[in-house]
């Protein structure tokens, strides 16, 4: 055989083993985690955040992971990691959620709040709380100690006070800032605003397997009096199901509670084989194809992490149970 030919079959050969190399190579694994947080997700860019600001948010996040970290560390529950976290959180008025929970139009904070555990399937949700500190105690109040399962308004509150939970007048839930920004929305549009979603969310997983999800928000700054988001229905903003995944959403409410997204990352995972990666990327994307802003956190069964969002930025972070806290603020992170 003459040189060329050889060294032409040779490259051509070449050429193959490459191309077939490329194509087996494996989707890099998540990486994994006992306890995953976001604290929402919008249009948050670097120039958009002080260096203090920045900072704040990472040292608010990074506490809520160590505290939901401790319980598992000592055996406890995803439940309560999933609690702990959350509840520092809504105490801290850097997030939209508890303390730091948007306006409604009416100049009122109406908060949504849901928890569920993956290993059993019982959920708690409550919607309209104005005047209970921590919202994610009364999801999880209704979770442990109520026949139902969804709870709203002056019943959710009466029965979370029939439950010795801390009540507080609504002006605990008055800020400068949220205040000001209504106003601001108010005048500029009139219709919610999408700009800066804030909720916070938290998925756990324990030392015994079970997994856990839960979310808390004020919603969506200027909406309507009585409207409830994605984040109390279960599936649409939470969801928890061992052996599969636990979900916690961020974003603009209608779309994911249109697209039951949080159940349908599961369904694609538990019907179609997906990844967690894939089926949560892939739910984001179809979302943001539909004109919904936001993303998800997520654990499978083995602990991988996912935290796809569609928006410029999400807080989000998450920790493993001997490493440090990972957090993270903005797309290019
Ligand atoms: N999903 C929330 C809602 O629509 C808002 C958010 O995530 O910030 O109520």
């Amino acid at each position: 055989m003459k040189l060329p030919v050889i060294m032409f079959r040779l490259l051509f050969s070449f050429i193959l083993f490459i191309t077939a190399m490329s194509c087996n190579r494996p989707i890099p694994e998540a990486p994994k985690a006992v306890l995953v947080i976001h604290g929402g997700a919008g249009w948050i860019s670097r120039e958009s955040v002080s260096d203090s600001m920045e900072n704040a948010y990472i040292k608010t996040l990074e506490a809520a992971l160590i505290k939901g970290r401790g319980i598992i560390k000592n055996g406890g529950s995803s439940l309560d990691a999933v609690q702990l976290a959350i509840e520092h959180l809504e105490d801290s008025p850097l997030f939209n959620a508890g303390k730091g929970s948007v306006f409604t139009y009416n100049e009122t904070n109406e908060m949504d709040s849901a928890i569920m555990n993956g290993a059993t399937g019982d959920a708690g949700a409550a919607t309209g709380i104005s005047t209970i500190k921590n919202p994610i105690q009364v999801a999880r109040a209704v979770l442990d100690h109520s026949v139902h399962v969804f709870l709203s308004g002056q019943g959710a509150e009466e029965f979370a006070v029939e439950q010795g939970l801390k009540q507080v007048d609504p002006s605990y839930f008055f800020t400068q800032k949220n205040f000001d920004r209504l106003k601001e929305v108010k005048v500029a549009v009139n219709v919610p605003s999408q700009e800066k979603l804030g909720t916070v969310g938290a998925v756990a997983l324990d030392v015994n397997g079970n997994l856990a999800a839960g979310t808390s928000t004020g919603g969506m700054t200027n909406k309507r009096y009585g409207r409830i988001g994605d984040v109390p229905v279960i599936g649409a903003g939470t969801y928890a199901e061992n052996d599969v995944c636990g979900i916690s959403a961020t974003g603009h409410g209608e779309f994911f509670i249109r697209n039951v997204v949080a159940h349908d990352i599961a369904a694609r995972m538990k019907y179609a084989g997906h990844s967690i990666e894939k089926a949560s990327t892939e739910v984001i994307a179809a979302l943001k194809e539909k004109g919904g802003a936001g993303g998800v956190i997520g654990l499978d069964s083995q602990g991988h992490v996912v935290m796809p969002f569609n928006t410029p930025g999400m807080f989000r972070g998450y920790i493993s149970l001997d490493g440090s806290p990972v957090v993270a603020i903005y797309a290019e992170d």
